[in-house]
């Protein structure tokens, strides 16, 4: 049995980045770019103004106020930006129209008074107000973007106000989830007596989604080798990753690490020092000159929701390209928890309200893997660490908040 920080970085040592290929932007949230990204012309691309208002040459307010000058043209957002300014001249302009040349301000239309074909100023402007200068965000060439830049919705803006449509990134894992259990029926079909909904499926199928993993197939098998070991050699042939759930402790029909194991695939580890999650399984294989990724997660459904949030999904987010991120904050404990078991222990809880200047962290009463709901109402897990039996309440915690979505 190794320690949980040991299966972290195992995991961490083993699982590469995907293949790198280019996707139009909108394909590509939750992704990190693979190569960096350089601005491919100037930003703004010409002096442009910021207002309604009125462009005006500066030396037209050298002498006293106010200053009447006749309206000689309109310029509208998307004109050509060829026009000059005459002295003596003002032109009507349109947010995110071309600044004409020879005009050095643009005054806002709520500070001038118009008149026929005639506007009047009361004050002299600042040279340069309201005028968005050529390149004064990027010049052409300039590095936009470093790879690994995870792609976020502001991130896919700024590459499109940049002009791009596609960039390169690295590809999302396939999936095949194989789900054990004589037991399982599916949800919405009736039980007979000693059967029980599966709802890792759909706990499994909502996670890789909330990703943006789509491509993904599930498989229900029966608690026997055969059965098993079939669907992990399919799954291998289909998938890059393979996550399995239930029979891979030491059951009598447990078959998942057997199947595992008569397919090839090499175990880096199983069992983690872990509460929930202690049979956790992970290894790997070289297929056809792929690399595919194999879990064997317990069967226990907050188990596999917690393993999912501590070590799966950390994994795909790694295949997907982004760097592995701590995301551990801190919390003060609002009831005393206690445990007997050397184990690293991390506690559903959710945050409410603030105590000392850091959220107040409660514990779930439904602490036992197989209590979904207590999951379900969590936001993050409380780190109990392994040495630790008791956390006093009041006491500063370090806590995982849950996140689902790859950013
Ligand atoms: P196992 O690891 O196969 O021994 O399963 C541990 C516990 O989790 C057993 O009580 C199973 O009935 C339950 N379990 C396994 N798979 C699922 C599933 N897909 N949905 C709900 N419960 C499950
Ligand atoms: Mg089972």
């Amino acid at each position: 049995m190794i320690n949980f920080e040991e299966s972290q970085r195992l995991l961490s040592l083993h699982v590469k980045q995907g293949p790198i290929l280019e996707l139009p932007l909108l394909d590509t949230l939750g992704l990190a770019l693979a190569k960096p990204i350089s601005a491919r012309a100037d930003s703004p691309r010409f002096n442009s103004t910021s207002v309604d208002g009125y462009a005006i040459s500066l030396a037209d307010f050298a002498n006293s106020l106010p200053v009447t000058l006749p309206i000689v043209e309109t310029i509208n957002a998307g004109a050509r930006s060829s026009q000059s300014l005459k002295s003596r001249s003002a032109m009507r302009i349109l947010t995110g129209a071309p600044v004409p040349k020879g005009a050095d301000a643009v005054v806002m239309q709520e500070h001038v008074t118009v008149s026929g074909s005639y506007v009047t100023f009361t004050t002299t402007p600042k040279a340069s107000a309201n005028i968005r200068y050529r390149g004064a965000e990027l010049k052409r060439g300039a590095r936009l973007f470093e790879p690994g830049t995870i792609i976020t919705p502001s991130v896919a803006q700024a590459l499109a106000a940049c002009g791009y449509a596609k960039v390169r990134v690295h590809k999302r894992p396939t999936v095949t989830i194989i789900v054990t259990g004589d037991e399982l029926r599916t949800p919405g079909t009736g039980l007979k007596s000693g059967e029980i909904w599966d709802s890792n499926t759909t706990g499994l199928n909502a996670a890789l989604s909330a990703l943006g993993i789509t491509d993904v197939r599930t498989h229900h098998v029966s608690d026997n080798l055969r059965s098993t070991t079939k669907a992990v050699r399919t799954a291998l042939e289909r998938s890059d990753v393979v996550i399995a759930t239930g029979g891979v402790s030491v059951g009598d029909r447990d078959f998942v690490k057997e199947a595992f194991a008569a397919n090839g695939v090499r175990e880096l580890f199983w069992r983690v020092s872990l509460k929930p999650g202690k049979p956790m399984f992970f290894g790997t294989k070289r297929q056809l000159g792929k690399r595919k990724y194999v879990f064997g997660l317990p069967g226990n459904p907050v188990s596999v929701m917690v393993t999912y949030q501590l070590l799966v999904r950390r994994a795909l987010l790694r295949m997907m390209g982004q760097a592995d991120i701590d995301t551990t904050s801190h919390g003060i404990l609002a009831s005393t928890l206690k445990k007997s078991d050397p184990r690293t222990e991390f506690v559903r809880a959710y945050r409410d309200g603030m105590a000392n200047g850091l959220p107040r962290v409660v514990p779930q009463t439904a602490r036992d893997s197989h209590m979904t709901t207590g999951m379900a109402k969590a936001d993050c897990l409380i780190v109990f660490p392994l040495e630790q039996t008791l956390l006093e309440a009041g006491a500063e915690v370090n806590i995982l908040p849950i996140i689902w979505v790859p950013y």
